[in-house]
């Protein structure tokens, strides 16, 4: 593979030029620098640079252009190279249309002129949207190849198990690609168990189990100590945010997540409401970016580790691994959020990770590209699924139990002007059809008992959130809808709970077990979203060492 591209554009001679010469002083060394005078000539760059399979990592494009503006070249030109990040460069008076380009043409950012000194003001937002594009953009010769079938739940445990951790790979689908067959071939595998990964230094594995895969990659599984000053159960938002600023604080943090990093937040698209992203962050990236801040400020993270249990012994706590691996620690934030319920269909089983999906959209919409699929669902993560898989999908039906949704103004609008997108109010999926794979849905409207078949070969369901909290339910307090109770809540009529020993309340994420603490959408009272769990995983660090100064 080449290098990838950034191009210049501007009619403006002088600005053209100083750009073209800041960028190739900062990234001449990685990227090719092109430059082009008007949104014209850039298109026809662009084209020619398509037919040469190369690719264009950023575009940094002039708004004020004659003949065709900085945001109706971005719109062409992202029809040729969807992935590459845009920066407008603007004036003052143009601050409004280039807020509106945010949702018309996706930009990432626009710039001020002028931006001296450029180490300032251009390189560290351009290094940033780079860096970006480089981790989300998979070349597909530089990482894993994946081969298996769209209709194989263990393939897309694989995938998405990939993908969460940001490990470039290929999918291969051995129904549709002449290159599985071949790969299969070379290496001597005619019927073999799927999912099959070749790895760039020759190995294959065939069916790997999550955890060979993590060993495989350079996750880490294991503890490297027996003992921690905090253990984290979750890497979800709340606990990524509690692993960064507890390990910040200088306290040693091991991170225990069952699967990958990111929680329900990794599959949101496109996370539209966290302060400063502006143009909205996917949660992959946000994910990656955390993940990156919490190892470095030394904070250990094991992935495809189940906690089974959590008991307490005086001030030692003490967490059992899915292996039986025991880990201790003076202090437990239980950070392990909440997931979606199971459709309540007989046999739905037999279609998980093979036309159902819960709670995921992100790493099998590209699948389902020009098919017609359904979501379930009418809170945010179903909207944003819903509008995500419009990019692919030929039609996406959303069912919707009642007779209102519960999303966002901002999302209702996309998604009530999308041509590809039909709302179905008291809609609600009584049957699966298909063989080998899904050909279509029964759906019941409730209220004139009629029931309709609705072509469909995949489901996304949305619906009925449980907090994980099972494993820790003979130890914690919890509500009976299995919600964790923290601090005040566990104060009935002015007394403590009868298992509480300590002449002092629970503090305020504290559980009723002394030194365990909860955060995010796992505990009771918390407003669900990411930033609320952020919030909640910054606010148990200042508890940590309130309870540390006790013991
Ligand atoms: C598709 C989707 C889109 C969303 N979009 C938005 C949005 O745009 N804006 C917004 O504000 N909110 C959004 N949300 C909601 C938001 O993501 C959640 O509120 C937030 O992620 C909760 O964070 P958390 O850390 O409490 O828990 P979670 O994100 O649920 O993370 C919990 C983690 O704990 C792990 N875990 C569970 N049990 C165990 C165990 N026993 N051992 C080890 N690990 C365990 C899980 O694997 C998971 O990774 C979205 C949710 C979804 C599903």
């Amino acid at each position: 593979m080449g290098k990838a591209s950034i191009l210049v554009v501007d009619d403006d001679h002088a600005v053209l030029n100083s750009v073209e010469r800041d960028l190739r002083q900062a990234y001449g060394r990685e990227y090719r620098i092109h430059k082009a005078e008007s949104g014209a000539q850039a298109l026809e760059l662009i084209n020619q640079l398509k037919a040469r399979s190369e690719t264009i990592a950023l575009f940094v494009v002039d708004q004020r252009m004659p003949h065709m503006s900085g945001v109706q070249f971005l719109d062409e030109a992202r029809k040729v190279f969807p992935q590459a990040r845009k920066v407008l460069l603007t004036a003052y008076a143009d601050t409004e249309a280039a807020i509106q380009a945010i949702n018309m043409v996706g930009i990432d950012y626009y710039l001020m002129k002028p931006w001296d000194p450029p180490q300032e003001h251009l390189y560290p937002v351009l290094e940033s949207l780079l860096d970006d594009w480089t981790h989300t953009v998979r070349l597909p010769f530089e990482g894993v190849r994946v081969i298996g079938s769209q209709w194989s739940s263990t393939c897309h445990e694989v995938k998405d198990f990939l993908a969460r951790n940001t490990i470039p790979y290929r999918w291969l689908d051995v129904e549709r690609d002449s290159e599985a067959q071949q790969l299969l071939a070379f290496a001597g595998l005619d019927s073999p168990c799927m999912p099959v990964l070749f790895f760039t230094d020759g190995t294959v594995l065939v069916e790997p189990s999550l955890t060979q895969l993590a060993e495989k990659t350079g996750l880490r599984v294991r503890a490297e100590n027996p003992f921690y000053d905090v253990i984290i159960i979750g890497a979800g938002p709340s606990g990524l945010s509690a692993a960064v600023y507890a390990s910040f604080d200088g306290l040693k943090v091991l991170l225990i997540e069952r699967h990958a990093p990111g929680g329900q937040a990794g599959n949101s698209p496109k996370i539209e409401n966290y302060l400063g992203f502006p143009s909205g962050i996917s949660g992959e990236e946000l994910t990656r970016r955390a993940v990156t801040q919490a190892r470095r400020f030394g904070t250990e993270i094991l992935t495809t580790q189940l906690v089974q249990r959590v008991r307490s012994e005086g001030n030692t706590k003490i967490v059992t691994l899915g292996d039986g691996a025991e880990i201790s620690s003076k202090i437990v934030l239980i950070a392990t959020g909440a997931w979606f319920r199971k459709l309540d269909l007989p046999g739905v089983e037999r279609w998980n990770g093979a036309g159902v999906y819960y709670g995921a959209a992100h790493t099998e919409a590209a699948n389902y590209k020009d098919q017609d699929v359904i979501v379930i669902g009418a809170g945010n993560a179903a909207a944003q699924a819903t509008l995500f898989l419009a990019r692919f999908a030929r039609k996406v039906t959303v069912l919707i139990r009642g007779d209102e949704t519960d999303w966002s103004q901002f999302l209702d609008r996309s998604i009530r002007t999308h041509e590809k997108v039909e709302l179905r109010f008291n809609a609600e999926l009584t049957e699966i059809q298909g063989e080998g794979k899904i050909h279509a849905v029964v759906v019941e409207d409730k209220q004139t008992g009629e029931s309709l078949a609705l072509p469909a070969v995949a489901i996304f369901v949305f619906i009925g959130q449980k907090p994980q909290s099972d494993f820790v339910a003979d130890l914690v307090m919890l509500t009976p809808g299995g919600h964790i109770l923290t601090g005040l809540d566990l104060i009935t009529d002015g007394k403590r709970p009868p298992c509480w020993h300590l002449d002092r309340d629970p503090l305020m994420l504290e559980t009723s077990v002394p030194g365990i603490f909860a955060a995010g959408d796992v505990r009771n009272g918390t407003k669900h979203g990411v930033a609320a769990a952020v919030g909640d995983g910054d606010a148990a660090v200042s508890l940590f060492w309130q309870y540390l100064s006790t013991i």
